[in-house]
């Protein structure tokens, strides 16, 4: 069996019951927070922040935030109002960014908890500005910046047009000005140089006002894309941030599936729906409990979807020391796995299988699905037990 963790450690729990759930979550939150400090460690001098979006990746939002407050992360950055209130309330002095921005509707919440929007268009600055004026104070935003991505933010004129006109400039209090690299994950790629270059010949016209620039990959980049704060995600959470380069991180997040049943199939006989996967030999099978429904993607079926046809190889799980294949299609609340390389009795229903962390990469597993790591660990689902490695305290 796997091994997460040393019993001596605490463990808060969350989620589904442990032992009536078909999976089980456990994070890591002594490796979240190395691979912050390691972040840090190749940001500095510059300081870096925490994107916890997305209920932290998956791991949590408010185990996560708190573990980082308490490691001397004092910025985070959320896309939406309610994951800033959350955020809050783990870290009451910190500075929480709204990355998403405002709209009419929730601009009064984000006000009242202390959020601090990022603003990326002329409408949003309007919005923020005209908000106070009506109740006196000017409080801090950040400003995104357009450098190349054509998702969100002011483009450079418009960035550059509200830095030099004075009475614009009095109605808000920029405290970041922020842009967003599309390719740093390929650090060859030339859209990288340009990005930098466009944002620095932004920043130089906001004296005084922090830049930030760099994602997990961009900190990888090196010094001159981390300006003066970086904002890692999917690195904190052991996820690859460089196509092609050696992940550096501790994983974080260990997935695993209950196995139901072990049952001894025929050579000839097919397994799961459209009985896409003949099997070669007498095959042990094991059946477990959680599927696409738990963010097991269908797409890591050993055969009979269309991604297999691309040829990206079946996903893995990692049970008795050993890796085994995923049979036949990935079914909603089952998937099943050949174990017939394992020694006798070395599984036993009620047992888990790792679907990814420590044995099986997430990253490969994203792969053999046709995506990325991201997507996988923001699709996990409310299905699973969640057990946390380390105290934590509990707001
Ligand atoms: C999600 C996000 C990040 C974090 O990106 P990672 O690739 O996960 O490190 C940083 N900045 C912005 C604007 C984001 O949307």
């Amino acid at each position: 069996m796997n091994k997460v963790g040393s019993p001596s450690r605490k463990v808060a729990t969350d989620g589904a019951d442990a032992r009536l759930a078909g999976g089980r979550l456990t994070i890591d939150l002594d490796a979240l927070v190395a691979n912050w400090t390691a972040l840090a460690k190749l940001s500095a001098p510059a300081k870096t922040g925490a994107v916890v979006k997305s209920d932290a990746y998956g791991c949590g939002l408010a185990h996560v935030v708190l573990a980082l407050a308490e490691a001397g992360c004092d910025r985070f950055f959320v896309a939406l109002p309610e994951e800033g209130v959350m955020a809050r309330k783990a870290a009451p002095a910190a500075e929480i960014f709204v990355l998403n921005g405002i709209f009419p509707q929730s601009v009064a919440t984000v006000a009242e908890a202390r959020l601090i929007p990022v603003l990326s268009s002329v409408e949003e600055i309007i919005l923020w500005a005209e908000y106070w004026q009506k109740r006196g104070g000017r409080r801090p935003c950040a400003l995104h910046v357009d450098t190349g991505m054509n998702r969100m933010g002011l483009s450079i004129e418009e960035a550059l047009a509200f830095a030099r006109d004075p009475t614009r400039r009095d109605t808000i209090t920029p405290i970041l000005v922020m842009s967003h690299l599309a390719c740093a994950d390929e650090p060859a790629h030339p859209l990288n140089r340009q990005q930098i270059d466009r944002f620095s010949s932004v920043v130089s016209d906001f004296p005084g006002v922090e830049a930030s620039l760099a994602n997990s990959a961009g900190v990888f980049f090196g010094p001159e894309c981390h300006f003066d704060l970086t904002r890692p995600g999917i690195a904190l959470y052991g996820g690859e941030a460089v196509v092609g380069a050696p992940n550096p991180m501790r994983p974080v997040v260990t997935c695993e599936s209950r196995i139901l049943q072990i049952r001894r199939v025929a050579a000839g006989e097919t397994v799961s729906y459209g009985a896409t996967q003949t099997l070669e030999r007498d095959t042990l099978v094991a059946t477990c409990s959680s599927g696409y429904s738990d963010g097991y993607h269908r797409a890591l079926s050993g055969s009979g979807v269309d991604q297999r046809k691309l040829g990206t190889p079946a996903a893995f799980g990692f049970v008795g020391g050993k890796q085994v294949p995923v049979l036949g299609r990935v079914t909603m609340d089952l998937v099943m796995f050949d174990v017939t390389e394992l020694v006798d009795d070395a599984v036993q229903p009620g047992d888990h299988i790792q679907l990814f962390g420590p044995d099986i990469a997430l990253d490969d597993v994203a792969r053999a699905a046709g995506t990325i790591g991201y997507e996988l660990l923001t699709s996990l689902g409310q299905r699973y037990h969640r057990r946390y490695l380390q105290p934590v305290r509990t707001v």
